[in-house]
């Protein structure tokens, strides 16, 4: 059994009326990259505040490292690198000067100082921007300065809140990749984010979280499995009669059917040859068709089917 680096238990957190956080637990291992995937709103950054005590909460308690975690935690803080939502870094600061300036709030070794903070800009990949004062880099680039000043003292446990949001492809792929770098060389990872790709992509173990509650957890395959949807079939139609539906929506593992009007959209649980059988419905009664496409599952459809309603933001 891998050693437990955070534990949750119950956490209640109120602002005002509002339940922020409901009955929330968590349980952490040694060499995770854990994920924790919810829409906005739905407590990831609340919970990442709790946890390093920068919030009281209501209920609940919270270990880190198997002891107990409070605001005066410093031996326990000391081994925590964060990458908050909002970057937070000086604008009066170089590149160089920042990075420099969180690692030394932990490493006062001046040679070891040194060597972190260049193994930290080379890490996201800031080499050509070390004279650039914040103002004048890109998202992406302050979003990689960000966590550079974060990572620089190679903590034990990284928590990372929405770091990708905004972000150029190009500074994406690169942050994903340097986070699993950071945890094949031994950091646990707490990643946030209500983009369900990349958290399918890169962690080894998810919480799906809604409305401040946790209504799934596991790895990407049993999230899955735990859910009646095996495949997704769309067909373009751009005239489809109801009876026609109908006869589909009746053969075999066919749950449910969706039709917009130019789409119809075919929910499978289970069996094979779904896209066959449907496409010889459509055959025998002439019915002209364009593109077909089957999907598998996504932790949208995780999400969906257990809250009732999509993950996905319109436009994200
Ligand atoms: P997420 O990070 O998943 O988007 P948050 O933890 O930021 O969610 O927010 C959870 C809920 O708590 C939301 O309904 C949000 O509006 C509310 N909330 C967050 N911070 C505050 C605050 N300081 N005061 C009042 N309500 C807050
Ligand atoms: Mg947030």
């Amino acid at each position: 059994m891998k050693q437990s680096v955070v534990k949750i238990d119950n956490l209640v957190k109120r602002y005002g009326e509002l339940v922020a956080l409901d009955h929330f637990s968590l349980d952490i291992h040694e060499g995770e990259i854990f994920g924790l995937l919810g829409p906005n709103g739905s407590g990831k950054t609340t919970t990442i505040n709790c946890l390093l005590s920068l919030l009281s909460f209501d209920k609940g308690d919270i270990q880190i490292f198997g002891r107990k975690m409070t605001p005066t935690s410093y031996d326990i803080k000391q081994q925590i690198g964060v990458i908050m939502q909002n970057v937070a870094v000086f604008d009066e600061l170089t590149v160089a000067e920042n990075i420099d300036y969180f690692c030394g709030l932990y490493i006062t070794d001046p040679v070891k100082r040194r060597q972190y903070t260049e193994e930290a800009v080379q890490f996201v990949g800031l080499e050509d921007f070390l004279r650039f004062r914040p103002k004048k880099l890109s998202g992406g680039l302050l979003r990689r300065l960000n966590i550079a000043c974060g990572i620089a003292h190679k903590p034990r446990l990284i928590i990372l809140d929405e770091p990708t949001v905004a972000v150029d492809p190009q500074s994406r792929n690169r942050i994903l990749e340097g986070i699993a770098a950071l945890n094949r060389s031994g950091a646990t990872v707490i990643y946030t984010s209500h983009y369900m790709e990349e958290v399918e992509q890169l962690c080894t173990r998810i919480a799906i979280m809604d409305k401040g509650k946790k209504i799934a957890e596991g790895t990407k395959d049993e999230l899955k499995r735990m859910i009646r949807n095996t495949e997704t079939v769309t067909i373009e139609i751009l005239a489809l009669a109801d009876d026609i539906r109908a006869e589909i929506a009746a053969l075999p593992h066919i749950y449910d059917t969706a039709y917009d009007g130019s789409r119809l959209t075919v929910f499978c649980s289970g069996g094979k040859h779904n896209l066959i059988r449907i496409l010889h419905v459509l055959q025998e009664h002439s019915v002209s068709f364009g593109r077909v496409y089957s999907e598998l599952p996504t932790l949208n459809d995780v999400f969906l089917e257990i809250t009732g309603k999509a993950l996905r933001d319109k436009g994200d």
